[in-house]
């Protein structure tokens, strides 16, 4: 039997400090750390890993969403790679 544990990269969106787009970000679990990534520029955080780091992207995704009203490109980020400027 397999035990071995694999989480998913999560990806959420967010403005890369480094490139400065708003890219696909992928979060990477390991322990109770993660490496946080920009899947457009490759920019590499790491972030601690905790049960409610979920509800945080959740907040930043309902903040995007309501952003979206004003700047529809937003939406148009939804796969790693996808990177928009917005001033
Ligand atoms: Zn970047």
């Amino acid at each position: 039997m397999n035990i071995e544990k694999l989480v998913d990269p999560i990806f959420h969106r967010q403005k890369c400090n480094a490139c400065g787009f708003y890219t696909v970000y992928q979060a990477i679990p390991a322990g109770d750390r993660a490496t946080d990534s920009c899947t457009h520029c490759g920019h590499q955080v790491e972030i601690a890993w905790h049960p409610e780091i979920k509800g945080v992207f959740k907040n930043t995704e309902r903040l995007l969403r309501d952003m979206e009203e004003i700047l529809p490109e937003l939406k148009e980020l939804k796969n790693p790679g996808d990177h928009i400027l917005l001033d």
